[in-house]
């Protein structure tokens, strides 16, 4: 791997230097293109959410038989969208954030199974994997429900295969259980920052959990090592994975009926914001991905980072993408943010947001409580430390300059009051009571 020098990249990118010294930024993409010419050169497209989506639907028979939390959605894992009005009126008068339009929240952090984002991805690429190998070995025949995999000789053919994955806590989650779910030996690679309560749920699950004292790079390293040694195991690739990415995505799809049902037009004269938090990029990345292809210009993405782990702002404001990791430009890596913390983005990732992100904004850790109390004070809803950080998009999108600007040049300036907010929240549904009061409790300077 090349040598970065981060002295220079800061001289040559000023907002590298703000990004050094911890400071909250914004950062504006400058390489946006119009949807039509982004998704030209883009290796994935529409039929490929679609194709993700129709797999979904092919397990929903199997997902109800395992999860019978999710009968009622008749096995289809979604989460809700929620108008959130005493939010934003306080938002409005402790920041000042004069935010105009509506602001709802996509409840991803009480997503079935998994209770974070993850549900999406890792929950989509365990299923793929086991519809190639049923596929492959003659399980599955012409007509099948999808019912069958959960039948005792399926799960014992399964029991033969290993599924592994390197993880700051919500992957090893969802991949964890769902792969145990499925019959498989699962191994989750845990990094530092992953909380002990995430180990012990999997480990009541039957998944063997390895922790590692470096973090979630190291963790991945060694997970793909151990896996790459057993042709029975497959590796999930969290920094380079299509099929996660492609689970995202189908977000998307779903989202149509939400904003329906809502009555919240999303049009060119009725723009949709929407904030989301980022570690390595695959869930932002393949969200903004779906929302791109159904929303096209009248939907613009922008992801939150912490200010300790902006690996994706720095990928991409320096177009080094996952050549350059945080710790290269002085920073630890640390955060209260677990579900954030990653030093190095996915290059996939960085590549097909080049065109399609609006951009970027960081938090510093404090203000992931403050959000999170707000929130549970307003509007009684929960959520993990990491996914409060897209609250930082509704806050700041009024008061920063770079926003404005952007608001100004885009030409929404007068269609604001007619704009809707969505803020992703990522995580937080399965975190243990006990955890919570400690978060409630939690102030930092
Ligand atoms: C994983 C995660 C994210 C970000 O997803 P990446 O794919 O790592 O970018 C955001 N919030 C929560 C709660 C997460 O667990």
């Amino acid at each position: 791997m090349e040598k970065i020098d981060g002295r220079k990249i800061a001289e040559e990118i000023p907002i590298i230097k703000d990004i050094q010294v911890e400071k909250e930024v914004v950062w504006v993409n400058p390489d946006k293109k119009a949807f039509v010419k982004s998704a030209k050169d883009s290796e994935l497209a529409m039929a490929d959410v679609e194709d993700a989506e129709l797999r979904l639907k092919r397990f929903a028979p199997f997902i109800m038989r395992c999860f019978p939390e999710t009968r009622d959605r008749g096995g289809i894992i979604e989460s809700v969208l929620t108008p959130i009005p005493n939010m934003q009126g306080h938002i409005n008068e402790k920041y000042g954030s004069e935010l105009e339009g509506r602001l709802l929240l996509k409840q991803d952090s009480h997503l079935a199974i998994a209770g974070s984002v993850k549900a999406r991805g890792g929950i989509y690429e365990v299923l793929k994997h086991t519809e190639d190998l049923a596929l492959e070995h003659g399980l599955l025949s012409e007509g099948d429900s999808y019912e069958k995999l959960a039948d005792e000789e399926c799960r014992k053919f399964f029991q033969d295969y290993t599924v592994q994955v390197g993880s700051t806590g919500n992957l090893g989650m969802s991949i964890g259980i769902m792969s145990a779910a499925v019959g498989y030996k699962a191994i989750v690679h845990m990094s530092a920052d992953a909380k002990q309560w995430k180990k012990d749920l999997l480990r009541s699950h039957g998944v063997t959990v390895m922790e590692y004292e470096s973090d979630y790079s190291e963790a991945v390293k060694h997970g793909r090592e151990l896996s790459d040694q057993n042709p029975k195991s497959y590796f999930v690739d969290d920094e380079n994975s299509r099929n996660l990415f492609l689970g995202y995505a189908v977000a998307a799809k779903r989202l149509v009926s939400q904003l329906k049902e809502r009555n919240v037009a999303v049009d060119a004269e009725h723009p949709m914001f929407v904030y989301i938090p980022c570690g390595v990029g695959g869930a932002p990345g393949g969200v903004t991905f779906g929302l791109k292809q159904v929303f096209q210009d009248a939907v613009h993405c922008f992801f939150v980072e912490p200010t300790q782990a902006p690996c994706m702002l720095v990928g991409m404001a320096t177009g080094l993408n996952s050549r350059i990791s945080v710790q290269d430009i002085g920073l630890t890596g640390l955060t209260h943010a677990d579900g954030l913390a990653v030093g190095r983005p996915s290059g996939f990732v960085g590549g097909v947001m080049k065109t399609m992100l609006s951009g970027e904004l960081t938090i510093q850790d404090g203000k992931l409580y403050d959000y999170m109390r707000d929130l549970l004070e307003t509007e009684d809803i929960f959520l993990e430390p990491s996914a409060c950080a897209a609250f930082q998009g509704p806050v700041k999108l009024n008061k920063s300059e770079e926003l404005k600007r952007y608001v100004k040049e885009n030409g929404l300036s007068d269609k604001m009051d007619q704009a809707s907010h969505i803020v992703w929240a990522t995580g937080g549904s399965l975190v243990p009571e006990k955890i919570r009061e400690e978060y409630k409790n939690t102030y930092l300077v």
